[in-house]
């Protein structure tokens, strides 16, 4: 018996709420694939607008999917429903965006996924210790954003041009980068830039040399200015009481105590007393700094600065996990920690 359920209907769905940058369009995409809507979704200034059409059984389950939201990646605040009359609708598709002039909401920065990691970690993957890699799911938001809709042309990405197999990626809906507006490779988008201060007319290292050159001076005592998501960490050992003097120096920072990046939680509880609580505010997309108890303080003097506390907190760039799984902090034993630094 056919109780109107079959019968086809469109409706007209503003969504608003964290609904860009979070991958919303590709995941509304493949609902909707799945269920065989026809139709369209675009962002329209911070908004997602979706048309949709199918049997009532079908956008009803559509609906019920969107606001259950399983896998918590958006945030929606608002949904608005406006029927539409039937019409002749092609299979559902991502189409340009639109303009709209109202309060946008901005996704914010996410750290680096577990996957975009393996990848980082995987020698045969194309994207292998990339410093920049990203996803659908991770990645930098907020501090890229120049002016919404979430697109790449929108972006500071958009002076890199996606080269032939990262467009590919972007545009195949079963692509953990489809539609990922930060979409870059070992072939094309940012790469990495060593810079002496010193010797400022030196060639400019690049990619791995500029890391390997990082991973050197640090190890060395100097101190490095890391550019992080939305500024630059100023970076040196934990380990080498002159370095830590001299970073106090240059920040003129006295006593405050210094936030110390581990490379993992397991690296952490080596010094630290880790409860569960923290350990899920540590590994939160946040990344806040945790202050921690120290089991003994193993650091320098100047960097914990008597506290019992550590300020221990986890790499969220990929640059980040590509310093701290070189430098660490290892685990030092009392003697080594009094070593000083050798760099001039
Ligand atoms: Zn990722
Ligand atoms: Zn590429």
């Amino acid at each position: 018996m056919d109780n109107g359920k079959n019968k086809e209907t469109a409706v007209k769905i503003k969504v608003c709420g964290i609904v860009q940058g979070v991958g919303f369009r590709p995941l509304v995409y493949r609902a909707a694939r799945e269920l065989g809507l026809k139709g369209w979704v675009r962002n329209v200034g911070g908004d997602v607008e979706i048309v949709a059409q199918a049997s009532k059984t079908a956008l009803d389950r559509f609906l019920t999917d969107l606001k259950e939201n399983k896998d918590q990646r958006y945030e929606i605040l608002n949904m608005e429903l406006k029927e539409l009359p039937v019409s002749a609708l092609d299979n559902f598709a991502i189409i340009p965006s639109g303009e709209a002039k109202e309060f946008s909401m901005i996704p914010a920065d996410l750290p680096v996924c577990p996957e975009c990691l393996k990848e980082l970690a995987d020698p045969s993957d194309r994207r292998y210790g990339n410093p920049f890699i990203s996803c659908m799911a991770c990645g930098p938001r907020y501090t890229i954003i120049e002016e919404m809709p979430y697109d790449r042309d929108n972006t500071v990405m958009k002076d890199f041009p996606m080269c032939s197999a990262c467009n590919k990626e972007y545009t195949s809906p079963e692509s953990r980068r489809f539609h990922a507006q930060t979409i870059s490779c070992n072939d094309c988008g940012p790469y990495l830039i060593y810079q002496d201060n010193r010797q400022r007319e030196a060639e400019e290292l690049t990619d791995r040399e500029a890391l390997k050159k990082a991973v050197k001076v640090l190890e060395d005592g100097g101190i490095v200015a890391v550019k992080g998501i939305g500024g630059y960490h100023l970076v040196c050992s934990p380990f080498l009481e002159t370095s830590v003097v001299r970073l106090r120096q240059c920040k003129g920072r006295e006593e405050k105590p210094f936030a110390v990046m581990f490379h993992s939680v397991s690296e952490i509880k080596k010094y630290c007393d880790v409860s569960k609580e923290e350990e899920i505010l540590l590994t939160s997309k946040a990344r806040p700094i945790v202050l921690l108890p120290m089991q003994e303080d193993l650091m320098a003097p100047s960097t914990n600065k008597k506290s019992l506390y550590c300020g221990a907190f986890l790499p969220y760039t990929p640059l980040q996990h590509l310093l701290t799984e070189e430098l660490g902090p290892p685990y030092y034993d009392k003697r080594q920690c009094i070593r000083t630094a050798n760099y001039p």
